[in-house]
């Protein structure tokens, strides 16, 4: 799964949400969120995000992110 990191806080895009070919991106309290269950890895919002702040769960220290990111997805 990709995951959104904290650089997502107060960006105001939302050029993932549109390219995501899943719909799986949902509003956090102040962050947008990818439900992990629902990412396909298809990759094309990573380059999207003007903050660099989706990443693939494969890069270090990713755990904590992923079951954040699970959260608040699951609140909707
Ligand atoms: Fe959606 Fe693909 Fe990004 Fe996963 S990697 S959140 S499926 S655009």
């Amino acid at each position: 799964t990709y995951v959104v990191i904290d650089n997502c806080i107060a960006c105001k895009y939302t050029d993932c949400v549109e390219v995501c070919p899943v719909d799986c991106f949902y509003e956090g309290e102040n962050m947008l969120v990818i439900h992990p269950d629902e990412c396909i890895d298809c990759g094309v919002c990573e380059p999207e995000c003007p903050a660099d702040a989706i990443r693939p769960d494969t890069e270090p220290s990713m755990e904590e992110w992923v079951e954040f990111n699970r959260k608040y997805a699951e609140m909707w």
